[in-house]
């Protein structure tokens, strides 16, 4: 199964984003809906199942993983399949193993990922006041989510904070999330709002345009553009009183396709081979279909076969529909 993994763009595949569950203990305003149906637990993949798709995978090329969800530390057992997938990091077939979390676990599961050989994870966090905090991840403690990032830095996991700029909810404070985060030696990369499934408010008044956020900051901050990557769709400015780093993820104000090298897996075996599109490919069939891994390998590379080229997103009040039915947290962000 070794290889490399091309799509018809030419674009090489060595990153792959894992949704390990589709379940979460936050609701987020712009991510899912109050009240979510969530997929019976029968129709997920078991984590073995999972432990051999991602495995196939890295056969086949793959260098970085990333689990994610829904929340992946809620999903029961998920250290038995980090300590698993670890083993590709010891072989080096593996760079980096690695995960997207909201915190609110991390302060019990920081020591052990470090234990397994992850060296830095992302959090999301969007505001440092409780009251906000809990207003938009409704169900949230943001003290339970520093916590998390206290213990994830004493164990010695480098951490990124992500927050998504939400439009007269967090963009004033950007600038203090900043400097805190920088203070503590942790990048920051803002994201803009994508239009991905419905939820119960109007993502137009929660859009904020990420090129309007930067000229507010260089109003006070000076920021350098810099090659700096890790792998992910960031750009990256050097912010001069800070000395930190600061990245932009604009999806909607600025195509980042040309460069996309990853694909992602759902927790039921589904392979999206872009984010902003809802062509997929079924692979727990072909994985449940036999104990070899041949027909699999054939799934995948037809998948691949049929990469888009990127993505659509538009948000705008003449299209209120969602660019992809499907939550962030169904594919993983
Ligand atoms: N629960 C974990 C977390 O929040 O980090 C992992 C999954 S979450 C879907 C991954 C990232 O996607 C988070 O940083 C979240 O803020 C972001 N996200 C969710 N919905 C989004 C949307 N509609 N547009 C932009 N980012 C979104
Ligand atoms: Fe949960 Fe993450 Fe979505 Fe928030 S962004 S609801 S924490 S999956």
């Amino acid at each position: 199964m070794t290889g490399s993994m091309i799509d018809p763009f030419g674009r090489a595949i060595s990153y792959l984003r894992v949704s390990v569950t589709d379940r979460c203990d936050f609701r987020c305003t712009y991510c899912m809906a109050e009240d979510m149906t969530f997929l019976p637990k029968k129709d997920l993949l078991t984590l073995e199942e999972l432990d051999r798709l991602c495995t196939a995978f890295v056969e086949k090329g793959v260098r970085k993983l990333r689990l994610t969800g829904g929340e992946p530390l809620v999903r029961k057992n998920v250290m038995h399949l980090i300590r698993q997938l670890a083993r590709h990091l010891d072989s080096g077939a593996l760079d980096e193993l690695t995960l997207t979390t909201n915190g609110s676990q991390l302060a019990r599961h920081a020591a052990e990922l470090a234990e397994c050989g992850v060296r830095r994870i992302n959090v999301s966090l969007d505001t440092l006041d409780p009251a906000k905090f809990r207003q938009i991840t409704r169900w949230g403690d943001l003290g339970k989510v520093l916590d998390g990032i206290e213990a994830a830095q004493a164990a010695g996991l480098k951490i990124k904070l992500n927050a998504v700029a939400l439009k007269d909810f967090n963009d004033r404070e950007i600038p203090e999330l900043m400097r805190w985060a920088h203070g503590r030696g942790m990048d920051l990369t803002v994201i803009e709002t994508m239009p991905m499934g419905e939820i119960d408010v109007d993502r137009t008044d929660q859009y904020l345009p990420l090129s309007k956020l930067r000229a507010d900051l260089e109003r006070v901050f000076t920021l350098r553009d810099i090659p700096y990557r890790t792998g992910g769709p960031a750009r990256y400015v050097e912010v001069a009183e800070t000395g930190g780093r600061l990245g932009f993820i604009t999806p909607l104000t600025h195509n980042f396709c040309e460069s996309c090298n990853r694909v992602r897996l759902t927790c039921t075996g589904t392979l999206y081979m872009c984010l902003g599109q809802e062509d997929a490919a079924d692979l727990r069939a072909p994985l449940r279909a036999s104990e070899g891994n041949e027909l699999l390998s054939a799934a995948i590379d037809e998948a691949i076969g049929r990469k888009p080229k990127g993505h659509d997103f538009v948000i705008d009040r003449r299209t209120s529909r969602p660019a992809v039915s499907r939550h962030m947290s169904v594919t993983g962000g």
